[in-house]
């Protein structure tokens, strides 16, 4: 990963290549945004620029032994710490070349595309204790090259308390020339004194544009498509790429939605009650992402219904079903939809009941509909 591959964040690369040249880099930093931001194609590409013998104004040479290195994500000065499962691996040693595997194809992946290359069963991951050991170790030997060594956490709000007690000490007084890179997904996920000895980035948004042109010319679709998909992704080329991927994933969102919506357009409580069944057996990340999409979907029909077709960003088959439904969706029930599904999604984030959860989705849809 270079600085040229990073989609957007121009802001914050140049930034990082002025403090690099200023001689004054922070020992400590902690990148905030989703991981289809950014977050670690910038830490990777910085600690490239770091790393290189001969780095230029903008980026890394591409050439010397330290880019090579790079290359494979084998260089020994740079350390990738990542959540792990702790009955497969104790730490990120032991999964480092499914991690590798995984970055090579693409480095933005969300933390549940890592989760799901490294446990099928999908059970939770951490940074636990036997990490910070590692860490602490790794960074207390001489560096390979004479130069910077690398430690970049992604993930790093799994770490347990544990490890980040261990971790506190080095991230205030690290070994001369030792930076650390933290990712974290939310700022308020990461402990305050964790926090207080970092310096905070905060990744913004990509722009739609800018996924779009990223999606056009890596998989080569067209432009209606990449636009659609720019738009549901809100900025987040990570669930921009699955949806691609994931074609018929996307189908699916779209029939839940549709068959939701129609069962409480008709009061039809039989019905709504199977639909939050259903919803129920689905994985907590892709009742997440149902979620997200069922709000966008609302967005795009109230513009729809306001401002017309050349507003939106709909797929033909959403259209067609958007086309008929956006008369629902006005100023007299969108707010509340968006604070049904804000509800619903942090009650997921809070490991509520889903099925309860849907249930009471799908009741509050129906009086919402019926308020339009
Ligand atoms: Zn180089």
């Amino acid at each position: 990963m270079f600085f040229k591959d990073i989609v957007g964040q121009k802001t914050i690369i140049a930034d990082l290549i002025k403090e690099s040249a200023s001689g004054k880099t922070a020992h400590a930093k902690t990148f905030v945004g989703s991981p289809g931001f950014g977050t670690l194609p910038v830490a990777l590409a910085y600690s490239r620029y770091l790393l290189c013998e001969q780095p230029g104004p903008t980026d890394a040479c591409g050439i010397c032994s330290s880019c090579v290195q790079m290359n494979d994500l084998q260089h020994p000065d740079l350390h990738c710490v990542f959540p792990v499962v702790q009955s497969i691996s104790k730490t990120s040693d032991g999964l480092i070349n499914e991690w590798r595997d995984l970055v090579k194809q693409s480095p933005y992946f969300s933390s549940f595309d890592w989760l799901k290359v490294m446990d099928e069963k999908e059970r939770n991951p951490i940074i636990g204790v036997e990490e910070s050991k590692e860490i602490i170790k790794k960074i207390n030997l001489k560096s390979f090259q004479g130069g910077f060594k690398v430690v970049i956490i992604f993930g790093s709000e799994q770490m347990n308390a544990e490890c980040s007690n261990k971790l506190l000490k080095v991230l205030e007084e690290p070994p001369l020339k030792t930076l650390f890179l933290l990712l974290a997904e939310q700022q308020l996920e990461v402990l305050p004194t964790v926090q207080s000895r970092t310096q905070i980035t905060i990744f913004p948004r990509l722009q739609s544009i800018e996924i779009a042109g990223y999606l056009m010319e890596k998989y080569s679709i067209d432009r209606q498509t990449a636009d659609g998909l720019a738009s549901f992704s809100d900025g987040d080329l990570s669930t921009a790429t699955n949806l691609l991927k994931n074609g018929e994933m996307m189908d699916g969102y779209r029939e839940s939605f549709i068959q939701l919506m129609r069962s409480c357009f008709k009061k039809n409580v039989n019905e709504m009650m199977s639909w939050a069944e259903e919803m129920s057996t689905f994985s907590k990340e892709r009742q997440k992402l149902f979620l997200s999409y069922a709000l966008h979907m609302l967005r795009q029909c109230n513009v729809l219904n306001y401002l017309g077709v050349e507003h939106v960003t709909l797929t033909p088959k959403e259209f067609a079903f958007s086309e008929k439904f956006s008369p629902y969706i006005t100023g007299n029930n969108i707010r509340q939809f968006i604070e049904t599904m804000d509800t619903a999604y942090f009650g997921l984030e809070r490991n509520a009941s889903a099925k309860m959860l849907f249930t009471e989705l799908s009741f509050q849809v129906m009086r919402h509909i019926h308020r339009a």
